[in-house]
């Protein structure tokens, strides 16, 4: 038994409950054994978060951690400039370089108070090797709990799309492969670590066969869907020129809307495709950082959420916004939402519950992840809020969200240490460092 006590506890229930001295109790099943306010009377290892907040463990609901290895780069770029400057340089990635680039984004991920974290990775090089393998090893080291989506791309630049040639895959070696990795590592199971979802890349890189293909797949062996959606005006445009209709009304069209999709992005959505979503229990990863990044625009997050569309936070890809820090994604998503909407746009509780139980939501954990409640894995943070930067901001959650981004001074996946006093428990920060900086000098050819 661990038991956290003399600290506050923001459990991110149906009730919002906090207590601001209460205690959190980890059972040795990995479970959360009790949470309540001042003191437990329980016997276990005692925890002092004086001058701490616990929240649920962060959940980030889309990545590409591949793309730590081509940081820094085409950072003036629109989306679709950015994808053709850098595409030619991720078809030259391999196992190696997935495997050091994802070792570095999760850690990353982790020391930023992410407890669970989905990967989208689309680029499978004919001669890379198995980089689906490499990222779950990663993953693996580091402890945190894993969500990796075997993505495709079928439509090159010859069929209309905007992927080079080499770079896409056939249709049927996709499905199948995508089916290979689902009977290969996806765990159902209620306390999973690990589990797989069908995810090709976008409307631009992808035929309208295997959108509807993998619907089927992915319902035919009961994981979910996940894709790129409405992320900016091009893609608007081409939807628009290429199927007649605009991105969520070619979702509809594909079989693509339902509780068990989230779409990545969900910006450019007109008043009918927050309705559809929202009643169609369709969610969406907000990426707020790498929207303002490559100014693709700022999603209607107020609109969706009242609209009752499952929505959490996720980082994107580490080249389309290098902060990548999940913790700096709750303010990022509370000032965009503000500078649409004012500031009743949305409160601090909202940002967190975003991205907590809003992002379990959107990878069908709900039941077992994104809220503090006995019988739940204890996948949980403790941020400490006694520092220069967020001490005085008497509300801790405000202090959580408003202020700059914290220390994780603990961080637990289903019981188990992942993160202690700012630093890696399973992992080196500077071989990770090393390992990617190894792997983009390779990449790029550049010693
Ligand atoms: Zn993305």
């Amino acid at each position: 038994m661990i038991i956290i006590e003399n600290v506050a506890v923001a459990t991110v229930d149906a009730d919002g409950t906090e207590f601001p001295d209460g205690h959190v109790v980890v059972g040795d099943d990995g479970r959360i054994a009790a949470v309540g306010a001042g003191r437990s009377e329980l016997a276990g290892e005692r925890v002092n978060g004086a001058g701490c907040l616990v929240t649920p463990g962060l959940v980030n609901t889309h990545h590409h951690l591949y793309q730590w290895a081509t940081r820094g780069l085409a950072l003036d770029e629109t989306l679709f400039g950015w994808l053709t400057t850098l595409y030619p340089i991720w078809g030259r990635l391999d196992a190696e370089i997935v495997g050091a680039a994802a070792g570095a984004g999760l850690g990353w991920l982790a020391l930023s108070g992410c407890t669970t974290s989905m990967d989208h990775h689309y680029v499978f090089p004919r001669d890379g090797g198995d980089v689906l393998a490499a990222e779950i090893e990663a993953a693996r080291s580091i402890g945190i709990r894993f969500h990796p989506t075997r993505g495709s791309m079928d439509l090159s630049r010859k069929d209309g799309g905007l992927p080079p040639d080499h770079l896409v895959e056939d249709t049927d070696e996709a499905l199948a492969a995508t089916e290979a990795a689902i009977d290969r590592w996806h765990d159902p199971a209620p306390d999973s670590m690990l589990r797989i979802a069908v995810a090709p890349c976008s409307p631009f890189s992808v035929t309208t066969r295997l959108m509807e293909e993998a619907a089927v797949l992915a319902r035919r062996k009961g994981v979910r869907l996940h894709t790129h959606l409405a992320e900016t005006d091009d893609e608007e445009e081409f939807c628009l020129k290429q199927f007649g209709c605009t991105p969520v009304e070619y979702a509809e069209r594909v079989g693509w809307l339902g509780d068990d999709v989230w779409l990545a992005h969900g910006v450019h959505l007109d008043d009918a495709a927050i309705v559809k979503l929202g009643t169609t229990g369709t969610g969406v990863a907000h990426c707020p950082s790498s929207n303002a990044r490559l100014g693709t625009g700022a999603a209607r997050v107020r609109e969706l959420v009242d609209h009752r569309v499952p929505v959490g936070l996720g980082v994107d890809g580490a080249a389309s916004q290098e902060v990548s820090h999940l913790g700096a994604e709750l303010r990022q998503a509370l000032y965009t939402a503000r500078q649409r909407g004012g500031p009743k746009a949305m409160d601090a509780r909202e940002a967190l519950r975003l991205g907590t139980i809003g992002g379990a939501r959107c990878l069908g954990r709900q039941d077992d992840i994104g809220s503090i409640e006995p019988g739940k894995l204890a996948d949980l943070v403790m941020w400490r809020l006694d520092g220069l930067g967020h001490d005085g901001i008497d509300d801790r959650v405000a202090a959580l969200v408003f202020g700059p981004p914290a220390r994780v001074d603990l961080a637990l996946v289903g019981g188990r240490r992942i993160v202690e006093r700012g630093e890696l428990v399973n992992a080196d920060a500077d071989t990770l460092t090393a390992n990617a900086r190894r792997a983009h000098r390779r990449l790029l050819d550049v010693s």
